[in-house]
């Protein structure tokens, strides 16, 4: 018997009464993923700390990174080395860092600081959107706008109309399988983006590319864009600056992030970080490289491995849900994504916030309604981020089971409200 064939009441008490406790709330690797890459704990012997000559115990080095690890995360993201810049162990670092140097000292081409803008600097980004990007913007004091972000990309009509006003500088999204939906922006949208008339002389695209890999499928993949070429073809060579880590790679938060743009935009960003600290740690990025240049295929080998534990879980969700909601929209839509950490649903009726609420307290915790849109406030109340990566496929057939559950309920609720209602 499936959720839809039992009174909405009686199937949530009994989800209640099986006392569950599930997270689905934040996209984390599985302990089983993180096993793949626990050869990186013992690679270094005890000797082993020189990266060519370079003494990777001490300072000298500079901030831009080892030239091993420039040259590895060169070859991930398609530029040359020369236009990377690795870090330390967040690419979300970086985005701060590198929106505050325009705040604080402009960009190259800026024709002001963005904090001396008459009101606030705006920033575009899509929606529904990665939580903490809005966290990001918000605290150093952008007004966001929200643009739709459509499968083939962030809706570029809107983007377009919007960049015509000077104080808008740029916008910050995720091009691969985004957080949450899962659409990656295609290439004629990219070559838009590259091109794009913007009244801002200094409008950045700031792409947080964190799931350029992440294929869950080997035949069925999107394939990531080059936003940096693109940009230099289009006559902007300074506009996209490109982030990525090695947090949904190998460890998260316990790996390498990294960013890129063109040479003389590493070159400015060397300045003021070079102000700010002697450098990286180049220890962790010697162990990176050693680690990903052995594994068998490399990184693109490692993302194999990474996939198989993965497309269980995201082949799970789509079936609990269409077994137990059905396909035709009654209760829900969700996406089907080919690569990425998320699954974005609607449900078809304003309920997000009271699924989410009626889940908790039957012991399942999802990512909090409204949590995809800036402010924390979705103006609709029907996006539900739902995120399988980190318990096992069971858990998360049982947790789909409950949201289904929630869905049906909160919708028969919702109905019961309306005025003119029988019940
Ligand atoms: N960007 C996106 C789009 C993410 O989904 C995440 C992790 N959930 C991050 C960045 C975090 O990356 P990092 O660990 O490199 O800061």
């Amino acid at each position: 018997m499936t959720v839809r064939d039992l009174p909405s009441r009686e199937a949530y008490d009994a989800l209640k009464a099986q006392n569950l406790k599930l997270n689905m709330q934040r996209g984390q690797p599985s302990d089983a993923d993180f096993d793949l890459s626990n050869g990186l704990l013992g690679i270094l012997g005890e000797h082993d700390y020189l990266a060519g000559k370079l003494d990777t115990r001490n300072y000298p080095g500079g901030v831009q990174g080892l030239p091993e690890a420039r040259e590895l995360f060169g070859e991930y993201l398609d530029v040359p080395a020369a236009q990377v810049l690795v870090w330390n162990n967040a690419s979300l670092e970086l985005q701060a860092f590198a929106l505050t140097t325009a705040l604080l000292h402009g960009l190259r081409g800026s024709p002001e600081l963005w904090v001396r803008l008459a009101g606030k600097p705006k920033m575009i980004v899509t929606v529904p959107g990665y939580d903490r990007h809005f966290l990001l913007l918000e605290t150093l004091g952008f007004e966001l706008l929200s643009v739709e972000m459509q499968d083939d990309g962030p809706d570029l009509d809107a983007v377009e109309r919007l960049a015509a006003d000077a104080t808008v500088k740029g916008m910050l999204f995720v091009p691969t399988y985004s957080n949450p939906g899962g659409e990656t922006v295609s290439a004629e949208k990219a070559r838009r983006l590259a091109g794009l008339k913007a009244a801002a002389p200094d409008f950045t695209i700031f792409a947080d590319d964190a799931y350029r890999v992440h294929h869950l499928f080997e035949n069925d993949r999107h394939e990531a864009v080059n936003l940096i070429r693109l940009c230099a073809e289009a006559g902007h060579p300074d506009r996209a600056v490109v982030f990525a880590s090695t947090s949904k790679i190998t460890f998260a938060g316990a790996g390498l992030g990294f960013m890129a743009s063109s040479e003389a935009n590493v070159a400015y960003f060397s300045k003021f970080l070079s102000a700010q600290s002697i450098g990286p740690n180049k220890v962790e990025q010697l162990r990176h490289v050693r680690f990903l240049r052995q594994y068998p295929g490399g990184v693109e080998g490692l993302m194999r491995r990474h996939a198989e534990l993965l497309a269980p879980k995201f082949q799970a969700v789509h079936e609990v849900l269409s077994q137990e909601l059905g396909e035709n929209g009654e209760y829900a839509t969700w996406k089907t994504p080919k690569g990425g950490y998320f699954v974005s649903l609607d449900t078809a009726l304003p309920v997000a916030s009271r699924v989410v609420q009626l889940a908790e307290d039957a012991g399942v915790s999802l990512t909090p309604a409204g949590a995809t849109y800036p402010g924390g406030h979705d103006p609709h109340d029907r996006n539900i981020r739902l995120s399988p990566s980190r318990p096992p496929a069971d858990e998360v057939r049982a947790a789909m089971r409950a949201v289904a559950t929630c869905i049906k309920l909160a919708s028969e609720e919702y109905r019961a409200q309306q005025p003119g209602s029988a019940q």
